[in-house]
């Protein structure tokens, strides 16, 4: 952390910087208590094929469900499990738990085909066994492994490239399909692209919200779709909101949306009630 920082800067550990450091401890303590308590679970947000209209999918995200039933987000308890090494932990239980409601929809949905993906974080690459971990997911599940997707960030294009690559190769072998998540906010350039394989790419909300305002917002929009095709892959537009963005994320040759227009993420039984209600967007 302080190695990222310029020399020459003085760093000064005052009263409020003890105060965040005693904050953090705390929280990284409650953290191992909530992991051993089955605290941190699945919500589920529906992916739609913008053809049919219909439920494709949903993306798994973290939530840390609190005894008294508050909800933390991930954006405050992701960031320090990657910190202290607890990720690992939380994304193998987010993997197995997935897999289980994968293989719950299947039961009571066989003929809908549903998928979910699952975000993995770049240090669960620095694990020698998260092929393993994936595949035990799988089996004790006894999901077909292509109804579970991985969703990765172009950060991880940046870590120990060769190694990656065989780690998304081993992946993909399995049926597996790599979703590139967030993509356009990255800073990947086009040759890493075509060096790690994935299979779709999922155009980042803050294109998508602005896509009917912004002529940019739109020429981006367009860019990536056909980047996505020229890769052999789909087009997920993340963060739709209202159905004009949706109207133009279909005009616009996108293959799947998700967002708060359709559903935001959702406990397992209301996700359940949803694929249920069989609506049509
Ligand atoms: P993400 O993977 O890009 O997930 C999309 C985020 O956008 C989610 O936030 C989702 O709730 C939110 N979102 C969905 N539709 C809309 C919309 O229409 N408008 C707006 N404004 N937001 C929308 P969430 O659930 O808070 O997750 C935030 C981030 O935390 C995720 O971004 C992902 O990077 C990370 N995360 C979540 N779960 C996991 C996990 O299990 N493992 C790892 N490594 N990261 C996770
Ligand atoms: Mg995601
Ligand atoms: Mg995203
Ligand atoms: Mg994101």
């Amino acid at each position: 952390r302080t190695k990222q920082r310029g020399r020459g800067t003085i760093e000064v550990f005052d009263r409020t910087m003890q105060g965040t450091m005693l904050r953090a401890l705390k929280l990284e303590q409650e953290m191992r208590l909530a992991l051993a308590a089955h605290e941190f679970l699945p919500f589920f947000q529906p992916i739609v094929d913008l053809r049919s209209g219909l439920i494709a999918g949903f993306e798994a995200l973290a939530r840390w469900q609190k005894p008294d039933g508050k909800l933390v987000s991930p954006a405050e308890f992701i960031p320090l499990s990657e910190e202290i090494g607890l990720i690992n932990q939380i994304g193998r239980r987010m993997l197995a738990t997935s897999a289980k409601q994968i293989a719950t929809w299947q039961r009571s949905f066989p003929d809908q085909k549903l998928r979910v993906s699952v975000n993995l974080s770049s240090k669960q690459f620095g694990q020698p066994d998260l092929v393993e971990q994936i595949d035990a997911a799988i089996a004790e599940a006894g999901i077909e492994p292509d109804r579970l997707e991985l969703e990765i960030t172009e950060s991880i294009l940046m870590e120990n490239t060769d190694a990656v690559i065989a780690t998304l190769k081993a992946i993909r072998a399995r049926g597996i399909k790599i979703l590139l998540d967030d993509f356009g906010t990255g800073y990947s350039s086009l040759s890493y692209l075509h060096r790690f394989p994935s299979d779709a790419l999922k155009i980042d909300g803050s294109f998508v919200r602005q896509a009917h305002k912004v002529p940019l917002s739109r020429e981006i929009i367009r860019a990536i779709v056909l980047l996505a095709r020229c890769l052999g892959g789909v087009v997920i537009a993340e963060g739709v909101e209202t159905a004009e963005q949706l109207a133009t994320m279909r005009e616009m040759g996108c293959d799947f949306a998700q967002g708060y227009f359709f559903a935001r993420p959702l406990p397992a039984t209301a996700a359940t009630e949803l694929i249920a209600a069989n609506r049509k967007w």
